[in-house]
């Protein structure tokens, strides 16, 4: 089927649209040093170049607090992450923006720079304590994930099988002033008994910012088809994740990776980009062309399919898109309309 796609058309396309990635951890990396924002690198999958290549205009930089920062110096953390983001803005004025409104979307796509949305991947950086959303908000935050794998004060992550639980009494307030600041609330990672409680309590639409179909690859970070009918419903948008064991159902006995390198020996060869069209084609079908985005889960995610190594690779992805009969429009949608509408709907 792509064999006949007129990849110049699709590279048209990709370059008239605005992209939007609703997540990647490369904050970590530049945070240890291994690398900065500004080169090209080796490593890793996201730097100004390469972003710049992938057509990308807007993305979500997620200050993910890491396990070992839990339960009590997550704030701590966030404001490490914090710092790097600013700084990295600071050093690239050239080909960087912050995006604080849905307006510099469309603006930092018209100077051909990246707009950089703050977000943070895990509320423990609140710990129990509004004041500090606030000033996480003051300093750029727009997008908050709830939860990472595990329990905090807010709510249960996909990682706690035991407790089933869902929002605690906080966790509604963090939603009510998420709304209330214009923070949007990402479920990825929410356990499914807090995503229906977060449905429940807030007012504007959700994202789940880096999360996939549960129907068509089986696993817990993934939306089950009654969670994606709720989200469209509720008006809000899911970022296609990348990550191949969020794509495919690998089937490999006991499957726990010691580490990085045996992970993508495991996944090697396993997915491409016609993977992650597999779960637009289901999600299409379900709700529609207004509810799916990109959330990458580059340099968080380990491995990356075949054909989408790093995001300098993504106008391969509309182009798939293409070759499969989507309308232009709606492949617009898909690359970052859906999540502009949305960041418009909740932030303004
Ligand atoms: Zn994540």
């Amino acid at each position: 089927m792509s064999a006949n796609v007129d990849t110049a058309k699709a590279r048209e396309l990709h370059r008239r649209a605005l992209v939007v990635d609703g997540h990647v951890d490369t904050l970590l990396s530049i945070a240890s040093g291994e690398r900065t924002l500004a080169e090209r690198s080796t490593k890793g999958h996201v730097d100004l170049p390469r972003l710049a290549e992938g057509g990308v205009d807007v993305q979500f930089f997620a200050c993910y607090i890491e396990p070992q920062h839990k339960p009590d110096r997550g704030l701590r953390r966030a404001m490490q992450l914090i710092d790097v983001f600013h700084r990295e803005l600071a050093a690239n004025q050239d080909r960087m923006v912050p995006v604080l409104k849905a307006a510099d979307f469309e603006a930092a796509k018209g100077a051909g720079k990246v707009g950089a949305v703050l977000a943070i991947e895990g509320g423990e950086a609140l710990g129990d304590d509004l004041a500090a959303l606030r000033n996480l908000h003051r300093l750029g935050l727009r997008s908050l994930g709830l939860v990472w794998n595990q329990r905090n004060l807010i709510a249960d992550g996909v990682g706690e099988v035991r407790t089933h639980g869902g929002l605690t009494n906080f966790g509604v307030e963090v939603v009510k002033e998420c709304n209330r600041l214009g923070i949007l609330v990402d479920v990825s990672h929410l356990s499914d008994e807090g995503f229906w409680d977060v449905l429940g309590v807030s007012t504007k639409p959700i994202v789940a910012t880096h999360s996939n179909s549960r129907a068509v690859c089986e696993h817990r970070r993934n939306l089950t088809d009654d969670q994606v009918r709720a989200l469209a419903k509720n008006g809000g948008v899911m970022g296609m994740n990348f990550a191949p064991s969020f794509l495919v159902n690998l089937d490999t006995p006991g499957f726990e990776a010691k580490s990085e390198q045996d992970y993508r020996r495991m996944v090697k060869g396993k997915t491409s980009v016609d993977s992650v069209v597999r779960h637009i084609d289901h999600l299409m079908e379900l709700v529609g062309p207004d509810h799916v985005g990109l959330g990458s889960d580059f340099d968080g995610s380990g491995a990356t399919p075949d054909g989408l190594e790093d995001v300098s690779r993504l106008p391969a992805l509309s182009e798939a898109l293409l070759a499969r009969g989507y309308d232009e429009e709606v492949i617009e949608k898909i690359l970052g309309r859906n999540f502009l509408r949305v960041f418009r709907e909740v932030v303004g």
